[in-house]
């Protein structure tokens, strides 16, 4: 077992600190709010009063921050996490960030001969509470090896994605493809709705032909059909529309930077952008299909 220091105790990693710890790992948990340092205290997470005190001596590393910023913040310049942690330290990031940012960490890890692992999650806040997430990682064969174990411990799936940089490009195709899924969906059971068409049926026809899609399955964003969906529960998230945002703008960025064309993701990111604008960004992002109806 190890001793691993973890960086970011919110809604996800709360409880994925918790899980490495009920795995038997010694873990050292630092957050900037004591809400969520007093949290993981009760879940059997040391509490450290700093990053570094968290992150020094310890065998592993995970982070899972906000944004690419406090990523950067927290690793690069002076006094920056690169500097404290051991030389054999396995530095793991599992924050969803822009790919110039886990890039930049990648290179500056490389420069210091510490070893870096980009390994964004899917599955929400419930994948985490119950240990099945799914990890796309990007670092080198060796680095990914001594990842998985522990990555093991917080999920279900954990898939090597390829080299630096590459589990944060994986994660931001699959949540553009699942944006763009959701407004299809959106669109097709509206017109459904409006043609006089029962959404029960449209929904066992789809399912079984050619239109079925994982957003359709598994998110339907209308209520009484599929059983999980965040309309039965008047779109209480699930996966928030201000994160679904958060994940269209980052492969709008990164769309950009590789001079790909992503004409259907820039809508999607245009519609996100309005709605959570509207004030909905803490609804499940299916709600969107209240805009699509145009209320
Ligand atoms: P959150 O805001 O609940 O948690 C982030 C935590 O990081 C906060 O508690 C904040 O205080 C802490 N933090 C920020 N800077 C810090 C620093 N320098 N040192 C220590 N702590 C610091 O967010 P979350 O929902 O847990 O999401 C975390 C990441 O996971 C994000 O990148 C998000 O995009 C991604 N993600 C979230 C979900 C989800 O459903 N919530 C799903 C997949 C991926």
């Amino acid at each position: 077992m190890a001793r691993i220091g973890f960086i970011g105790l919110g809604n996800m990693g709360g409880p994925m600190a918790a899980n490495l710890a009920r795995a038997g790992h010694e873990v050292a948990g630092f957050d900037l709010k004591d809400d969520a340092m007093e949290r993981a205290a009760g879940t059997g997470v040391a509490p450290a009063t700093t990053a570094r005190a968290a992150a020094g001596g310890a065998e592993a590393v995970v982070t899972m921050l906000p944004a690419g910023q406090q990523l950067r913040d927290l690793y690069l310049g002076e006094g920056g996490l690169l500097a404290a942690v051991s030389a054999d330290s396995l530095l793991i990031d599992s924050s969803t960030v822009d790919l110039a940012s886990a890039r930049a960490v990648h290179a500056a890890a490389a420069a210091a001969g510490r070893i870096f692992v980009d390994a964004p999650v899917s599955g929400g806040v419930a994948g985490a509470e119950q240990a099945a997430l799914t990890f796309m990682c990007g670092g080198s064969e060796a680095a990914f090896a001594r990842a998985k174990p522990l990555l093991e411990a917080m999920g279900r799936s954990v898939v090597h994605a390829g080299g630096a940089g590459n589990g944060q490009a994986a994660k931001l195709c699959n949540n553009m493809l699942l944006g763009i899924s959701m407004l299809g969906v959106c669109e097709a059971f509206v017109l459904a709705e409006k043609l006089g068409l029962d959404p029960q049926a449209l929904f066992d026809i789809a399912s079984k032909s050619s239109g079925s899609c994982w957003a359709m399955l598994n998110h339907l964003p209308l209520p009484g059909i599929v059983e999980g969906a965040a309309a039965n529960r008047d779109y209480r998230p699930g996966f928030a529309a201000n994160l679904m945002l958060k994940d269209l703008r980052l492969s709008q960025e990164a769309a950009l930077q590789a001079a790909a064309a992503t004409p259907l993701a820039a809508a999607a990111a245009a519609l996100f952008g309005m709605f959570v604008n509207a004030g909905n960004g803490d609804l499940d992002y299916s709600a969107i299909v209240k805009m699509v109806r145009g209320h």
